[in-house]
């Protein structure tokens, strides 16, 4: 019938020449298109809008129309030179309405309302839409209402049938047992949710749906609700006809009457649903302690690195300020001694050649110093590279030991140096196992008090060959020993002064690890210091 209304429809959008036009229905609350021509409706939501209030207001007429802002709007945008808009049909009681409304790219339609074949396509449009629509509201009429006069007590004297709809409708399963657990009653869904037909199950025993495993439950769950008055909760399962196991939360009670039980009530609920969750919650519980145990072991781990971070962070605040002090010691003296020298032209020449010899090793100190701070850059952009050759090490280490003697002498310390008669070769950076040999060497000097000793070995064994550094000196506490090797780091010995920036073992272990060797340390606090450096010997000279 739509189709046939919407036929007339557009044959009448032909006929009068329209751009666009629209077969509207306005009630209450919207105003929606059954048909339209031309232009996509969407364009006209606002004008809808307009018309929708107009409508709750009063009739709608052409002239109103066209005074809307939204019609305006509409002719703007669309080049509409003109509307014309008239109700078809109207329902009353509904208060729904129906009109046309087209729009011209005219000033004026040659076909105007008054026009015979407009009123009779108008006419039969009509026709059309109250045959349709009167009998559309007929169908979906509601169900009459009693009058007020209804006597409510009906409700009650037909409270059975009630609730037995009641029953019916609801999704659990409602049943009814007798004294002894038959059933008397089951509702609708409890009969769907068995498989059974109704009277396959009135009359049986309620454990005869229960799987045999459960039943001993059960039994006990029934007896407790007959001899209490309490409501009993319990989960179970119930079995369907086809041997299908639903698990099943029964809330019960014992019905009595004159203080005897004549029966049971209990509404089941089907958990399949939520065992499901539970399982799979159950499942999951391992993952998530796993889970969580991951979690705390990464917050551990980032608290850690937060931590190791920090470490660094104050022990490169610490070096600042060392090799602050580093430099400073040594430039107050190169100063101080060539401002003497400047300013007393009749300085003795012995005095000036001691400030001199002063100056040269401030300078000196202050060289290496530079050095080794250069080299920590060039280590921390991984680009130190070695020089190879293949070297005697017991030459190396010997001019090295020769180097240090003086300072040792100055100490008045024993400073041995015991070595194989033949020649140990290695292949490696000379002068750069030089520096580490005598970073070491230095260190065992610099932390033996007065009156103690150094001892440097050179054990040939059958592959390697062992470097030993060992001292009697102040040793190092074992607390320190695992970060020894780390840039900066400085054990802290509280009263006493003893200069130093924290980057001359790191150096040392990054020129042995370079030589693929190893470098491992044992000491005691206040008995000495032993540092081991073994190499690789190279064959191919040994020959
Ligand atoms: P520094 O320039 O401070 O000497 P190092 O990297 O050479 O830096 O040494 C790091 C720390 O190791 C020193 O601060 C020192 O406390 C300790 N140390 C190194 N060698 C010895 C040693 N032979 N005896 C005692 N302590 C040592």
């Amino acid at each position: 019938m739509i189709e046939i209304i919407e036929n007339t429809f557009r044959i009448l959008a032909r006929v009068t020449n329209s751009k666009t036009a629209m077969l509207l229905s306005i009630n209450n609350f919207e105003t929606s298109v059954i048909s339209f021509v031309g232009e996509n409706p969407d364009k006209f939501n606002e004008f809808k809008k307009a018309l929708l209030h107009l409508h709750k207001r009063s009739s709608i007429d052409v002239r109103n129309v066209q005074t809307f802002p939204e019609y305006k709007t509409i002719a703007r945008e669309l080049s509409v030179k003109s509307c014309f808009i008239q109700n078809v049909y109207s329902i009353i009681e509904q208060n729904e309405a129906f009109y046309i409304v087209l729009f011209y790219d005219a000033e004026n339609n040659h076909l105007l309302p008054t026009d015979e074949s407009f009123m009779a396509i108008l006419n039969i449009l009509s026709n059309q839409i109250k045959q349709y629509y009167s009998n559309k509201y007929k169908k979906s009429s509601p169900l009459p209402v009693a009058d007020d006069n209804f006597d409510s007590d009906s409700i009650i004297e037909n409270w059975e049938n009630n609730f037995t709809r009641l029953l019916s409708i609801s999704d659990d399963l409602i049943f009814i047992l007798d004294k002894d657990g038959c059933f008397l009653k089951i509702n609708d869904s409890g009969v769907h949710l068995l498989d059974y037909k109704e009277k396959e199950i009135l009359g049986k025993h309620f454990i005869e749906f229960i799987p045999p495993e459960r039943n001993a439950e059960v039994a006990g769950a029934i007896v407790k609700m007959l001899q209490s008055n309490d409501e009993v909760k319990f989960k179970t399962e119930l079995r369907t006809k086809v041997n299908r196991n639903i698990p099943i939360e029964i809330r019960g009670k014992a019905i009595t009457k004159n203080g005897s039980v004549i029966g049971m009530l209990g509404i089941g609920k089907d958990v399949t649903q939520l065992s499901r969750t539970e399982k799979e919650i159950k499942k999951l519980q391992p993952k998530l302690v796993e889970a969580n145990r991951l979690i705390s072991v990464e917050r551990a781990r980032t608290w850690q690195q937060g931590s190791l971070i920090e470490e660094l962070e104050r022990l490169k605040s610490e070096f600042v300020s060392n090799i602050s002090h580093e430099f400073r010691t040594p430039l107050a003296s190169i100063i101080g001694f060539s401002e003497t020298i400047v300013s007393d032209p009749n300085l003795p020449e012995d005095m000036k050649s001691e400030f001199n010899h002063v100056i040269l090793n401030e300078g000196k100190r202050l060289a290496k110093l530079i050095n080794d701070v250069l080299e920590i850059s060039v280590m921390d952009e991984g680009k130190i590279t070695l020089n190879k050759s293949i070297i005697d090490i017991v030459e190396v280490v010997k001019e090295t030991v020769e180097k240090n003697y003086v300072s040792s002498m100055k100490k008045k310390i024993t400073f041995e140096f015991e070595h194989p008669n033949v020649e140990v070769f290695v292949d490696a950076d000379r002068e750069k196992l030089g520096s580490a040999f005598d970073a070491l060497i230095n260190n065992a000097i610099k932390f033996t008090n007065e009156d103690g000793r150094v001892k440097v070995i050179v054990n040939n064994l059958f592959k390697d060959v062992e470097v030993l550094i060992s001292d009697t000196g102040i040793g190092i506490p074992e607390k320190d020993l695992p970060y020894i090797f780390q840039k900066f780091y400085r054990v802290s010995r509280p009263g006493t002064e003893i200069p130093g920036t924290g980057i001359g073992l790191v150096f040392v272990k990054q020129i042995v690890d370079l030589h693929k060797g190893l470098i491992s340390i044992q000491s005691e606090i206040g008995n000495g210091t032993s540092f081991v450096v073994k190499l690789l010997k190279s064959i191919k000279a040994n020959k």
